[in-house]
């Protein structure tokens, strides 16, 4: 195990608060960078990590386990050898969000909030437009369970944390965590329509 740390709330809130910077191509740092992501992530069950949460303050999102069949296997503990190592090992720099379509729900936990568990409405569908690591640009849509995972690293970057937007915060262990989740799963309320005009709606029936 190598002893890169992430950031938490506990240690710095201040720091995880900060709006990430952009990338700017030619970067000398970046290879590094994301080697210390991949590292992280490879030895750590994340389905994702936004830079700033190992203390490098930079645009850049690593998407590990975007894949709901997979994270269920995580969950319940029935993962085989050949799925161990599940890694889809994608690296969005610079992300920004072109738009957000229809509403899910989920309760997402986050290694930098610690035992806070919290129930955030999200896109079921994002367009994203972002840069690879050679400073290529791509717009891509991301569905379902990915859009959930990647609107949260997307949050990171611009400092908010999934508790900040929950409507409920729960507190509990990594195990109980995962014992809630299996029974509280990623629900779908909509894959159609404006995100924000659905968002209103939720609000108004609360
Ligand atoms: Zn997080």
């Amino acid at each position: 195990m190598s002893d890169i740390k992430v950031v938490t709330i506990a240690d710095n809130e201040e720091y995880l608060r900060q709006v990430s910077l952009p990338v700017e191509f030619p970067d000398e740092s970046l290879k590094r960078d994301i080697e210390l992501l991949e590292e992280y992530c490879r030895e750590h069950e994340v389905f994702a990590m936004a830079a700033v949460q190992l203390g490098i303050p930079k645009r850049i999102i690593y998407l590990k386990n975007t894949n709901l069949d997979m994270v269920k296997k995580i969950q319940s503990d029935s993962v085989s050898d050949e799925d161990k190592d599940y890694n889809e090992a994608r690296i969005l720099i610079n992300p920004v969000i072109i738009s957000r379509e229809g509403l899910t729900d989920y309760w997402e936990a986050c290694f930098s909030c610690l035992d806070n568990l919290g129930h955030v409405r999200r896109p079921y569908k994002i367009t994203l437009e972002y840069l690879d690591i050679n400073g290529n640009k791509h717009i891509e849509i991301f569905e379902g369970f990915e859009a959930t995972v990647l609107s949260h690293e997307y949050d990171h970057l611009d400092g908010v944390l999934h508790m900040d937007i929950a409507d409920e915060v729960l507190k509990m262990s990594v195990e109980e965590m995962q014992k809630f989740r299996l029974e509280h799963g990623y629900n779908i309320v909509s894959k159609t329509g404006n995100y924000e005009e659905l968002m209103k709606k939720m609000v108004k029936k609360k």
